[in-house]
């Protein structure tokens, strides 16, 4: 089982975008962005459209583009997204704003003040520790629960929006779930790609 993981997560890996420079954003994602409130729209599998959307790999920002108000926008709005009551999820990915770009909003629960914060060009460098099942649902995923295992520690690598520098940094506990949850929505991978068992929720 733990063998078989990695597998798939190095399959992730190489399956992401290359390190080397993002694309610059298309007219249709600026517009996607300077177009919708603060709350963005949350593509779930219920629709079809959304759903092969939620399955693509996503692809890096630019420098460029990181250092723009827009981007700064589409921060602020994926956290007013995912803290939203309508949502009142504890991590969000692009694809799931209907951006195919890769970046996520986590709530550090391992942080003073749990704060949510957003990470661009994100990649999960190595995971380790053991190899836990703990319970998980998804904004994009509505009214299922399922038991998914997954590591206890990860090691992240971003690009720091204000200075463009790579930064890493090693996080343990249910933040490091969360992370390789909303990881794994930029290589197309649904949480319940990886669920022991899924069960019905409703709210
Ligand atoms: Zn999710």
């Amino acid at each position: 089982m733990r063998y078989s993981l990695a597998i798939m997560a190095l399959l992730a890996l190489s399956l992401g975008c290359s390190r080397t420079g993002g694309s610059s954003l298309t007219k249709a994602e600026k517009a996607l962005i300077d177009g919708s409130g603060p709350v963005m729209r949350v593509l779930t599998i219920a629709d079809r459209k959304d759903s092969l959307f939620l399955r693509k790999a996503c692809a890096d920002f630019s420098d460029r583009d990181l250092k723009t108000k827009r981007y700064q926008a589409l921060a602020g709005k994926m956290v007013t997204t995912v803290t939203d009551p309508s949502q009142d999820g504890v991590g969000i990915a692009g694809p799931q704003v209907g951006l195919s770009r890769r970046i996520v909003a986590v709530q550090r629960f391992d942080k003073e003040g749990e704060p949510f914060e957003v990470y661009p060009n994100i990649r999960i460098e190595s995971l380790s520790g053991d190899v836990v099942p703990g319970a998980e649902g998804c904004l994009s995923v509505p009214g299922l629960r399922g038991m998914v295992p997954r590591y206890t520690k990860v090691v992240i690598s971003y690009k720091d929006a204000s200075t463009l520098r790579t930064v890493r940094d090693t996080v343990e506990g249910f933040t490091a779930v969360i992370f390789q949850h909303e990881t794994d929505h930029l290589d197309g991978i649904l949480y319940t790609d990886r669920a022991d068992t899924l069960t019905a929720y409703s709210y």
